[in-house]
């Protein structure tokens, strides 16, 4: 999540008044940040990962297992000013907050130095680390922190422990408790502004899996009917829950999964363009190959992944941003009254990057190495006033359109204490709406003490944001390390990979589907070396794109190829590093050519195989139980678990060495 400040949030009818000073005032943030950074040069690739747990109580004697709403002190004792603080700098770690009560996110203590072979293989100790230093922390060995992307039983019955009954204010959810929220007051204020800003609760309809007994045909049986909160309490049944699919009223059931994040530092501010590019249309396919979650609240859905979940989760887009109709009989509320021109959105706030950068050449020549503005062909509104200032301050069009569109948003949270901020020290406005603008990537730009040659502070970065946590360190290790050595390979062999972003808002799409690794086809452009040719766009599989066509090079060997050129077998680069980098690889290519199941695959079976499973697409709370052993069992490399989950290739490898 974003910044933390302290203080008294505005509720969203007096933060609506500051909408526009904050936006005003982050742009002037943003200049000064430009003006001191913009020159940069020779930033060393530094990089870090992100990892979000989520901390699960297993009851064994009732086989039960809930989120654990009572271990979030962890983060206080780990964090900056607390007693076991200085164990997590021993072991070289970082804690963050995260949304959910039960979350605990961890990253490295500093960035890792992209550099050797060793540094890469490094990674997946550090998680290691940050799993065993977490769990060091809870004194009750019953609750264990899983990289789970979504928590199956997430709003059915009593789903926590402590249970609590789903009756808060802040959401007003039928089926969730404010108590799954984070304590920090920004938390429930961002939950119930999202809210207050669209005038109804948020409602996620996800297609649900048809098996022989589901109920498809009418509106879900198990919503509750309640008369708590009047107005909010009927949107399910005026036309906010859709037939055939899973509704769900809340952020948590968003915000409250997990995921894994990269953050890259480009050299300068021209190489963090070209490489954000190059990965728009790589994000989709990594959300695609990482697939874990195919089960929200208690039912099989008929898609793998958790993003359209959180994408509607924090959509504060009111019906005529939306462009849709007010719920039958449900008066318009919510921003009618707003600071800016109200206009169309056609996309929430928690989704797919709309606009490439435009990758400059570093000259002064205005040109572009290989973008073209045609490129740029999605329905993206942007913010005149922004885009105006950025251009006469000197912003490229391209650049400024990003943040042009960045800001159509409202802040969400304002602290009363933070209104304000010394434009030239400060980035908490320009925070605001940048990191509550949450895309497959996002572009960091640095502070305004990020003067060129201070390499204390960090530079120009990328954060590649679409994956899903995966069950193992290892996994997570794999995904990191194979994100992080393309955008090496990207930034050394300079493929263009540009196609109009159209196609990346489709692959996005195909990528929720069922199976898509092994069952669909994704847009590509397959003529990336040919650098100057127009772009010829092909639907290829993920095991086409991945491991190669006879007449176009795979990722896995682009960073191959990088990976024998930088680091070729000697002293430094030892056979062992190596085989464990390959194997990193190897877990990459047999998941695109689907010889190794998803970890979204592997869940849905599990459920369809259970015995107490009745073909009704219902995960009960039995299943759960067995299934997230299952999972912990993997997590912990047990024999059995791992050759079931991966398969007996990468199974017995684990195994024989030493996992
Ligand atoms: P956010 O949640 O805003 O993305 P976090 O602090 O949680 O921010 O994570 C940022 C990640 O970026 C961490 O993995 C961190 O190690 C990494 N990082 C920090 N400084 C740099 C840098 N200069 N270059 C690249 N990565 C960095
Ligand atoms: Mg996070
Ligand atoms: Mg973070
Ligand atoms: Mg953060
Ligand atoms: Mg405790
Ligand atoms: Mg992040």
């Amino acid at each position: 999540m974003g910044l933390l400040s302290l203080g008294t949030p505005l509720h969203w009818k007096d933060s609506r008044e500051y909408a526009e000073h904050v936006r005003d005032n982050g742009i002037q943030q943003l200049l000064t940040c430009f003006d001191a950074a913009h020159d940069r040069s020779h930033d060393k690739f530094l990089w870090g990962d992100e990892l979000e747990y989520m901390v699960v109580k297993i009851d064994d004697a009732n086989k039960k297992v809930t989120l654990a709403l009572d271990e979030d002190d962890v983060l206080e004792k780990l964090g900056e000013d607390g007693v076991s603080h200085q164990k997590a700098l021993d072991n070289d770690v970082l804690f963050h907050p995260e949304y959910g009560r039960y979350m605990i996110e961890a990253t490295p203590q500093k960035p890792y130095n992209g550099e050797s072979l060793k540094d890469y293989l490094y990674v997946e100790k550090n998680m290691n680390l940050r799993r065993s230093v977490a769990q060091s922390e809870i004194s009750d060995k019953n609750k264990i922190p899983l990289a789970l992307t979504a928590f199956p039983r997430m709003g059915v019955d009593t789903f926590t422990s402590p249970a609590y009954p789903a009756n808060g204010p802040a959401s007003k959810s039928l089926f969730l408790p404010d108590q799954i929220i984070n304590r920090h007051v920004r938390f429930p204020t961002l939950t119930a502004n999202i809210r207050r800003r669209r005038g109804q609760k948020v409602a996620i309809n996800i297609p649900l899996y048809k098996d022989e007994k589901t109920v498809f045909d009418e509106i879900d049986p198990t919503i509750p009917k309640r008369s708590l909160f009047p107005y909010e309490d009927n949107e399910a049944f005026l036309g906010a829950a859709k037939k055939g699919h899973i509704y769900m009223d809340s952020m948590g059931f968003g915000m409250g999964s997990s995921c894994l994040q990269v953050t890259m530092q480009a050299p300068d501010i021209f190489e963090a363009r070209y490489l954000y590019d190059s990965l728009v249309n790589i994000a989709p396919l990594l959300l695609s190959l990482s697939a874990a979650a195919p089960i929200f609240r208690g039912h099989l859905a008929d898609q793998d992944v958790r993003w359209n979940v959180i994408s509607g989760a924090v959509d504060d887009r009111t019906p005529f941003e939306r462009d849709e109709a007010p719920l039958k009989g449900h008066p318009e509320r919510g921003n009618t009254k707003s600071t800016v021109k109200l206009q169309k959105i056609p996309k929430s706030r928690y989704d797919s990057v709309d606009q490439y950068l435009g990758d400059y050449q570093n000259d002064e020549s205005g040109k572009f190495n290989y973008f073209k503005p045609e490129f740029n062909d999605l329905d993206s509104p942007i913010n005149n006033k922004v885009l105006n200032k950025l251009t006469d301050s000197g912003f490229d069009d391209v650049l400024a359109h990003h943040f042009a569109h960045l800001y159509i948003r409202d802040p969400i949270v304002i602290f009363n204490e933070r209104i304000h901020q010394d434009n030239n020290k400060e980035t908490d406005h320009f925070e605001n709406i940048q990191s509550t603008n949450w895309q497959t990537l996002r572009f960091k730009p640095p502070t305004q003490d990020a003067v060129p040659g201070n390499n204390k502070t960090p530079g120009w970065r990328v954060e590649l944001r679409p994956m899903e946590i995966s069950i193992t360190d290892f996994e997570n290790a794999a995904y990191a390390t194979f994100s992080v050595l393309l955008s090496r390979a990207i930034l050394k062999y300079r493929p263009n990979f540009y196609l109009p972003i159209s196609y990346a808002e489709k692959n996005m799409k195909i990528a929720h589907f069922r199976d898509s690794v092994i069952k669909n086809t994704f847009y590509y452009r397959t003529n990336f070396q040919s650098v100057n040719e127009d772009p010829k766009v092909a639907q290829l599989s993920l095991d086409q794109i991945f491991n190669g066509t006879d007449s176009m090079e795979g990722l896995i060997s682009i960073v191959e190829r990088y990976v024998k050129e930088t680091f070729p077998q000697n002293e430094d680069n030892s056979k062992n590093d190596l085989d464990k980098l390959q194997a990193y690889l190897k877990l990459i290519s047999k998941r695109a050519s689907g010889e190794v199941q998803t970890c979204a695959h592997f869940i849905r079976n599990f459920v369809l195989n259970h015995p107490d499973y009745k073909k009704d697409s219902i995960v009960s709370d039995l299943i759960n139980y067995d299934l997230i052993k299952k999972l912990v069992s993997v997590a912990e490399y047990d024999r059995v678990a791992v050759v079931d989950f991966f398969g007996n290739d990468i199974g017995n490898w684990l195994i024989d060495n030493g996992y």
